[in-house]
């Protein structure tokens, strides 16, 4: 076992506990998606065998390859990458869930393949911008509440779980005196307006600050896995 893996994983946790304590809900479960891409199948394996069963992966490909070299072991893959109409059909069949819905066309997609795969309700979440910004993909709560309501009219086949978002870095954003930013406040409601209020937000330089500000899913790559190379960085 490769010691300091385990030792970032305590303390993590440890970290996630105290910014739950300090949180308005500090009985809430937060989901700790262990975010593998461009990590290879021991180092996942690893992960797996202390006990973590989500692992968030951000393109198709990568996915597939995954899934079907680690179909023996007990992980539910959790899809967070830019979603592209081509690639659903795989996605759905590889994964668990999909956190990065934008459009009624994904999700008429994503209701189709869900029924071939015999995967209906399939678990979705819906991707929103935190800010003003362009450059990040998502869409408006507005539109985010929009697209909620098709869902629940028209699309029995999936089961709308809540709010995806990635915000600005931290560093870039202005905090209230609890070291909470400002733009993270409404995010919590927003998220219980749309389907069950699940709040997807937190990376490995913010969760504590997410956490603090009512998420319940953070997505985590480099604290456990250390590094990614360059190449398989974020778009
Ligand atoms: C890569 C990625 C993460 C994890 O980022 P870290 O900073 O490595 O923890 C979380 N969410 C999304 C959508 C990502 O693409």
């Amino acid at each position: 076992m490769n010691r300091s893996l385990s030792e970032r994983i305590s303390q993590l946790q440890k970290k996630i506990l105290q910014a739950l304590l300090k949180s308005q809900n500090p009985e809430r479960h937060i989901r700790l998606i262990c975010v593998s891409k461009g990590q290879d199948e021991s180092a996942i394996l690893e992960v797996q065998s202390l006990g973590y069963r989500e692992f968030g992966e951000n393109y198709a490909q990568e996915l597939e390859q995954k899934a079907r070299c680690l179909s023996s072991a007990p992980i539910k893959w959790i899809f967070i990458g830019t979603l592209q109409s081509n690639k659903i059909s795989h996605i759905v069949r590889y994964a668990a869930e999909i956190q990065t819905v934008t459009s009624e066309k994904h999700v008429r997609l994503i209701a189709k393949y869900a029924t071939e795969y015999q995967k209906t309700p399939f678990p979705v979440s819906i991707s929103i911008k935190t800010g003003q910004e362009e450059t990040k993909s998502g869409i408006s709560f507005e539109q985010a509440r929009s697209l909620a309501q098709t869902i629940k009219n028209d699309f029995p086949e999936l089961k709308l779980l809540g709010l995806m978002t990635l915000p600005p870095p931290i560093e870039e954003l202005d905090l209230d005196d609890k070291g909470i930013p400002f733009a993270y406040h409404p995010l919590k409601d927003m998220a219980l307006q749309i389907g069950d209020g699940l709040l997807s937000l937190g990376m490995s330089n913010d969760f504590e600050a997410a956490i603090k500000a009512g998420s319940d899913c953070i997505r985590i790559g480099s604290t456990i896995f250390g590094e990614r190379e360059k190449k398989n960085m974020l778009k």
